[in-house]
C-alpha cells in the first residue's frame, strides 16, 4: 500500500485512475462472459473480484489519497464493483442455466427403449406344485403342518401301527442314521407330520403336511430316494369315508381339472379300512377299457391310474396318539408330489425333477406357479 500522498495527484495511484478501474471492470466482464462452467466462474471469480483481484486491491489505495479526492475514486471503485458482481451474478445464471440443460439432454435417459431382461428365478416346479396343493386345503380352512425330515422311528412306525417286524422297518425300505441304538430315521412317508399333530392339538384337526421323504430306492424314471409326499389329516367328530370321498374328489379336481376318483381296497397300517385311490385316466377317459382298437398306454387300457393312499385313520393311531376313538374319528391320504406332477404335466422321468436342469422348470413355469 502506497504511503499518505499529501499532493494529491491520480497518475501517481495508477489503480484508481477512471481508465485503469474501466479497464479492470472490462477485463472482469470479458473473464466472465468466456467462463462455460461454474468451475471456469469461479476461477473467474476469485481473478476478478475475489480478495487479491485488481479492484480489491485499488480499493485498498483509496486511503492513500489526499481526503478531497477519496470521495471520487470511492464511488468510481464502488460503481466498479457493482458492476462487476452484476456480471458475475448475470453469467452465473446463465452457466447455471446451461450446465442444467445439458445435463439434462446429455444425461437423458429413454425410458421407452426395449431392455435385455436377465432371467428371472423361479420356485422348482415340485414346490410350485407344493405350494398349489396348500393353497386347496388351506381355501378350505385347512392348515399347513410341518415337522423334521430327521425322525424318531416311534413316530415314523410305531405310533402309525407299525408293528416291530413290519418289512418297511428293514434296511431295504428305509434309511436308519446312526449312531446305532438312537433310533432314528430318515423320515419314509410324511405320516409322523400326522402323528405329531394329533400328540399337540385337540381335534377338530384338518390339516395338509408337504413335505421331503426318503426311501432306499432305486434311483431310476419312477424312482428317487428323496421324493415328496403331501398327506392330509382330518380328526373330528362324525367323520366318514364319505368325507374322505368328496375331499378326494374336489382336490382331484383342484389338481387335473374335470376328473373322476375312485377306491380300491388296500392295507396300511394305519388306516382301518384303507384304499388307494386311483384318477380317471387323463388321456383316454376310460374308452380304451374293453376297446382293443384305442388302447392306451399311460394306463394300460385300465382306464385308472393309481395316484395314492387312503383311509380311515385306525382308532389304534388315535388312541397312540392319545385321542379317544370313542368320541373321534379321521381320514387320511397321501399322494406323491412327483408322481403328481407327472400326470399334470406329462413329465415322465422323475430324474428329471432331480438333476436341475433349467430347461425341464422352465418347460412347467407357469403351469404348477
Ligand atoms: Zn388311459
Amino acid at each position: 500500500m502506497s504511503g499518505p500522498n499529501k499532493t494529491y495527484d491520480p497518475v501517481q495511484v495508477t489503480p484508481l485512475n477512471a481508465d485503469e478501474v474501466e479497464a479492470m471492470v472490462a477485463a472482469a466482464q470479458a473473464a466472465f462472459a468466456e467462463a462455460t462452467s461454474t468451475a471456469d466462474l469461479k476461477a473467474a471469480r476469485l481473478a476478478h473480484a475475489g480478495d487479491r483481484s485488481p479492484i480489491a486491491l485499488a480499493n485498498r489505495e483509496i486511503g492513500a489519497l489526499p481526503p478531497q479526492a477519496r470521495k471520487d475514486a470511492g464511488a468510481r471503485i464502488g460503481r466498479a464493483r457493482g458492476a462487476i458482481n452484476a456480471a458475475l451474478k448475470a453469467r452465473e445464471a446463465e452457466v447455471v442455466a446451461a450446465e442444467l440443460e445439458r445435463t439434462l439432454r446429455e444425461e437423458r435417459v429413454d425410458v421407452t427403449l426395449p431392455v435385455a431382461l436377465g432371467p428371472v428365478g423361479a420356485v422348482h416346479p415340485i414346490t410350485g406344485l407344493m405350494h398349489l396343493v396348500e393353497d386347496v386345503f388351506v381355501a378350505m380352512g385347512w392348515e399347513v403342518a410341518e415337522g423334521p425330515e430327521l425322525e424318531a422311528e416311534w413316530l415314523n412306525f410305531d405310533a402309525l401301527n407299525f408293528v416291530p417286524d413290519h418289512p418297511a422297518r428293514t434296511m431295504q425300505d428305509t434309511l436308519f442314521v446312526g449312531p446305532e441304538g438312537t433310533n432314528r430315521v430318515l423320515r419314509t412317508h410324511t405320516s409322523p407330520v400326522q402323528a405329531r399333530t394329533m400328540l399337540t392339538r385337540e381335534p377338530p384337526i384338518y390339516v395338509v403336511c408337504p413335505g421331503k421323504v426318503y426311501r432306499a430306492d432305486e434311483y431310476d424314471a419312477t424312482h428317487t430316494p428323496v421324493f415328496h409326499q403331501i398327506e392330509g389329516l382330518v380328526v373330528d367328530r362324525g367323520i366318514t369315508l364319505a368325507h374322505l370321498r368328496g375331499t378326494l374328489d374336489h382336490f382331484a379336481r383342484s389338481m387335473f381339472g374335470e376328473t373322476r376318483t375312485r377306491m380300491r381296497p388296500n392295507y396300511f397300517p394305519f388306516t382301518e379300512p384303507s384304499a388307494e385311490v386311483d384318477l380317471l385316466c387323463f388321456v383316454c377317459h376310460g374308452d380304451s377299457v374293453g376297446n382293443p382298437d384305442r388302447p392306451c398306454k399311460t394306463c394300460r387300457s385300465e382306464g385308472w391310474i393309481e395316484w395314492g393312499g387312503c383311509g380311515v385313520v385306525n382308532p389304534r393311531v388315535l388312541a397312540a396318539c392319545g385321542i379317544d376313538p370313542e368320541e373321534y374319528s379321521g381320514f387320511a391320504f397321501g399322494m406323491g408330489v412327483e408322481r403328481t406332477l407327472m400326470f399334470r404335466n406329462n413329465a415322465e422321468d422323475m430324474r428329471d425333477m432331480v438333476e436341475g436342469d433349467v430347461r425341464f422348470s422352465r418347460s412347467l413355469v407357469g403351469t404348477a406357479r
